[in-house]
């Protein structure tokens, strides 16, 4: 394709509101433009990415047994009051009504459709297993939409669903397309990580979240250094092994005045004690009711873990309201002695005694207080954050926390919309069987956008080749000398030979802006001719990735081509994990 007729509007500049680098890039290189918030139009060579991503993962799931359709995305809210989630979805959920006044909405995802479908159409256990997936336009109204095409209210996913008859047909479904993930993720040419992830009231290890290591990633996740053990933070176990505590050694609970002091920080250093020594009482609301949950006052509390232990379905900070109507104290004085909600511990507290909370009262809190002695604890869990000081609960030995994109996420669903939605079959005895259902989605333009967090530098973006608009792109320093043109255009025929499609610089252009904008847009491939070098015989190459300059003799350019390519693939492969 000729850059001189085709669309590829790069800038200097930045957009103003972009914070992090695949953005600045994205709209840099002339790959995005934006329409509104959240809301981007794929300029030719974002679309040109995009359909070899789609393509590598099309592949992957056919491979893996699913098979292509396209749901509507326009969705009847009746579905979704079936399912139960018109209640529960928020704001995400961007509804409307149509000329008789009946609700729709703009699908996020597509779980009440697909189990329409199916169980229209399925009536058999020989039917079974059903593995369907598509690629398609989602909308979330994110409620901070930002980064571009990381967190858009528009964007594409691929979505793919099983149903089965039984627990091990589902269990296989989820292995087969976790197979397929890795595949995915290798081929695309990123590095990543699969980590176990939340799976709700589901249970079972059967929540992976794929993620491309990446500083700009929005989570945390956990790695043991050692075994093969990772996990998103929002779920990383805490190996807790400690004893617990002898109450005899802890004097009688006594009240303080502690005057303007609300944070652990303020009452650490108001009465000289260690954050370890303070119990921090945070109160949330859960699924509508209120619950103390107590940590160390160095840790912080994990909401995920929370909702998990009590299997709500909403977690929430209570409102200042609430945690003074519960403990009976502005916000900064809540104390786990004498509440009547429940008080859930963390078990590391279980270890220590002579603690420091809140009193349940304005400006004081209480020293010596013994939690299995002064308060009625519901139950001690792992309810905390893990660090990076933590150990790994599996083998013991030291972890590290990395950033990460969330760039795929599969996860047993169990009967949580088969259920409800009554999408049964019969089974071999006749005897009618609620289906079992796995989802797996990707983020196909989150891909887009991740990958170049991972792969850039300062001058711009470094495609990994299996995903690049194009492979090669040829800069014709000179298009007004048709000896140098010729040539040129014999390099893209050799390229596209070796490489498939080649974005040719043909503009009349200064050196300097061509290769700019060919540093920016990231071909993995450049090869160069003007009439210094035609003169010598030579084209020259540049390899993206490395920087790395050279010469392919104009009298066996082919054959040189096609070296430099191999060249090229190979420093991208050494460069895997
Ligand atoms: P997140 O925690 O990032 O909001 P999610 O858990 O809501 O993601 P899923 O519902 O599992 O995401 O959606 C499947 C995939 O779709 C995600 O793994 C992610 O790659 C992608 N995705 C989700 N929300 C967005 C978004 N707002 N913009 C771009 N991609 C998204
Ligand atoms: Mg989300």
């Amino acid at each position: 394709m000729r850059f001189r007729s085709s669309c590829i509007p790069t800038l200097k500049e930045s957009p103003a509101d972009a914070e992090v680098i695949s953005h600045k890039l994205l709209v840099r290189a002339g790959m995005v433009r934006k329409l509104t918030s959240g809301i981007y139009t794929y300029m030719p060579l974002a679309l040109r990415s995009l359909r070899k991503i789609e393509t590598i993962v099309r592949e992957e799931m056919h491979a893996a047994g699913f098979e292509e359709v396209l749901l509507p995305a326009v969705q009847p809210g009746d579905l979704w009051k079936e399912s139960g989630r018109w209640e529960h979805y928020g704001k995400e959920l961007l509804r409307f009504k149509d000329r008789n006044d009946r609700d729709y909405c703009l699908g996020p995802t597509h779980e009440e459709v697909i189990t329409d479908v199916v169980r229209g159409e399925v009536r058999s256990y020989r039917q079974l297993p059903v593995r369907l997936y598509q690629i398609q336009t989602k909308f979330r109204d994110e409620i901070r939409p930002r980064f571009g095409l990381m967190r858009g209210r528009e964007f594409i996913m691929k979505d793919g669903y099983s149903f089965d008859l039984d627990d091990a047909g589902a269990e296989a479904s989820y292995a087969i397309c976790k197979k397929a993930y890795h595949n995915i993720f290798s081929r695309l040419g990123l590095r990543f990580r699969a980590v176990e992830a939340d799976s709700g009231s589901i249970g079972g290890n059967f929540s992976h979240e794929f993620h491309v290591l990446a500083d700009a990633g929005e989570d945390t996740i956990c790695s043991c250094t050692a075994c093969e053990y990772a996990a998103n933070v929002e779920r990383a176990e805490i190996a807790f092994k400690g004893q617990a505590a002898d109450s005899t050694q802890c004097p009688a609970m006594e009240e303080v005045a502690t005057p303007g002091a609300h944070t652990v920080e303020e009452v650490t250093s108001f009465l000289k004690v260690d954050q370890k020594q303070v119990v921090k009482t945070i109160i949330f609301v859960a699924d509508g009711k209120p619950v103390a949950v107590l940590v160390r006052g160095d840790r912080e509390v994990n909401d995920v873990k929370v909702r998990a232990l009590l299997k709500a379905e909403e977690v929430e900070l209570a409102q200042p309201s609430v945690v003074e109507k519960v403990s009976g104290a502005p916000v900064g004085f809540a104390g786990p002695q004498g509440l009547s909600v429940p008080v859930y511990a963390d078990a590391e507290l279980k270890a220590g005694t002579d603690y420091v909370a809140g009193a349940n009262k304005a400006d004081t809190h209480v020293k010596h207080l013994d939690l299995a002695r002064d308060c009625k604890v519901t139950a001690y869990a792992d309810l905390r954050v893990i660090t990076a000081a933590d150990c790994c609960p599996r083998c013991g030995a030291p972890v590290e926390l990395t950033r990460g994109i969330e760039v795929g996420h599969i996860f047993k669903l169990g009967t949580k919309y088969s259920e409800p939605m009554h999408c049964v079959c019969l089974d071999e005895n006749g005897k009618e069987q609620v289906l079992i259902m796995g989802c797996y989605g990707i983020g196909i333009s989150r891909v887009l956008a991740s990958a170049i967090e991972q792969n850039h530098d300062e001058n711009g973006i470094i495609f990994p080749p299996a995903i690049a608009p194009f492979v090669a792109e040829v800069i014709n320093l000179d298009p007004a000398d048709a000896t140098v043109s010729s040539w040129a255009e014999k390099a893209c025929k050799a390229l596209e030979d070796a490489s498939g499609e080649v974005l040719y610089d043909d503009r009349d252009e200064r050196p300097g802006i061509k290769f700019k904008d060919a540093d920016l847009v990231g071909c993995p491939i450049q090869v160069i001719l003007g009439g210094k070098g035609v003169g010598k015989g030579v084209a020259e190459t540049k390899n993206r990735l490395t920087g790395e300059k050279g010469t392919i003799a104009l009298d066996a350019l082919d054959e040189g081509i096609a070296a430099f390519v191999a060249h090229v693939n190979e420093t991208w492969n050494a460069r895997r994990p």
